[in-house]
Parts: C-alpha cells; structure tokens; sequence
C-alpha cells in the first residue's frame, strides 16, 4: 500500500511566521463506517494533547500539531454521516469547518459515491474557490477488497479540485500527511487572504 500515496506535502513553506493563536476548523466528513472515527483517535493521541482524553464520534477534539517546524493548533469535528444521530450534524459541522478531510473507503465504492455528493454539499456553504480539501481514501491496507482504484481516486480529486491522499488508520498508514496537508492549505489561503 506504500505506492499509494500522493504527495500532499510542499517543499518548505511560504508562509510568513504568524502564531497559532486562532484554531484551524477540520471537518471530519465521510459515508458511516469508513474510518472517520480511527482517524480522529489517531489525532486524538497526538502529543500535546489538550482536552481529548477520549474521541467519540461528533466530538470536538483539539490538539496542537507541528506542521514545517510551527505550531498549529486544530479542530477536529468528527461530522456523523445520519439524520437521527444527536450531535453534530454533516450540515452543521459543513458550515462551522474551514477545512475538509473527505474520506472514503477504497474498499466500498457507495462510500467513494457518497463522497461525491458531500463535496457538492460543501460546495453549496463554501462557494469559495479554495477551500481546502482533502479526498482520502481509507482503508488501503484491504488490498484484496479493494473496489476503487488509485486512480479513480486521483481523478475524482481532479475533478473535485482538492488533494487526494490514501491512508489506513488501521496501519497508520498516512493520517498524519493528511493533517499535515490540510494545514498547509489552510496556512496559504489564511495569507493569500490576509495579504
Ligand atoms: P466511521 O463510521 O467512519 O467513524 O468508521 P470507524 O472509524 O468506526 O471504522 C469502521 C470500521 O472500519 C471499524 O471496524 C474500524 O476498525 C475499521 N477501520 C477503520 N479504518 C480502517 C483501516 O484503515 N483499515 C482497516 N482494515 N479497517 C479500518
């Protein structure tokens, strides 16, 4: 599963040195069962750990994070992909992140569907043209199971316009690239936008 990663990480940094001082919202959004809550654990345990002594799914989490030698403090909301659930819901949590880690399982292509149609649901509350991100496609430790392809997964994140990165948060296998990438995003819309 080695060969499947895209690179989500610049070389250097372009940003100017600014603090951490205001948390970067992540959204954690994705079809039920493909692995948003053993993404949020891994997170969870993270150094520095500030408030998470336990992640449950909806929860908030925050956790400060080095990303090219600064720190980084973020917010990790772990949105349920259903209607009775109580807590944060897909829409709410849509319209409080500022940042999207999309995940799918490459091992259930409903997931991989489900995923286009929550980037139009994101689409819809951020117009705006970069709005960070990430299409991750999870679970690529089921090599066997595996129903969508590498590629596929590339091509949707084109048409999507977003990074795209395969993870297993069974192996830990590329979550913290994930972070990492999403708040290198955030970094350079935050100065683009400031500047
Ligand atoms: P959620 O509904 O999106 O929060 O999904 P969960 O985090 O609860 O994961 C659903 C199931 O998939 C659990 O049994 C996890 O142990 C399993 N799982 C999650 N991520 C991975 C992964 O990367 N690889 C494998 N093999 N299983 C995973």
């Amino acid at each position: 599963s080695s060969d499947s990663t895209d690179s989500i990480i610049s070389t250097g940094s372009t940003e100017k040195s600014r603090g951490s001082s205001s948390p970067f919202r992540v959204v954690l959004m994705g079809a039920s069962g493909v692995g948003k809550t053993a993404i949020a654990s891994i997170f969870a345990g993270a150094v520095d750990s500030m408030d998470c002594d336990e992640v449950y799914a909806d929860e908030v989490c925050e956790q400060t994070i080095m990303v090219d030698g600064e720190k980084a403090m973020v917010t990790l909301l772990d949105a349920w992909d259903s209607e009775d659930e109580l807590g944060c819901s897909q829409d709410q949590c849509i319209q409080e992140g500022d940042a999207y880690l999309l995940v799918y399982s490459i091992t259930d292509r409903s997931s991989f569907l489900r995923a286009s149609e929550l980037r139009i649901s994101i689409r819809q509350h951020r117009p705006a043209q970069h709005t960070p991100i990430i299409l991750v496609g999870n679970k690529c430790d089921l090599v066997r199971r595996r129903e969508v392809s590498i590629s596929e997964g590339r091509a949707c994140a084109a048409v999507f316009d977003c990074k795209f990165i395969e993870t297993s948060a069974a192996m830990q296998h590329n979550i913290w690239p994930a972070f990492h990438g999403i708040v290198q995003q955030l970094r350079l819309r935050r100065d683009t936008k400031e500047n």
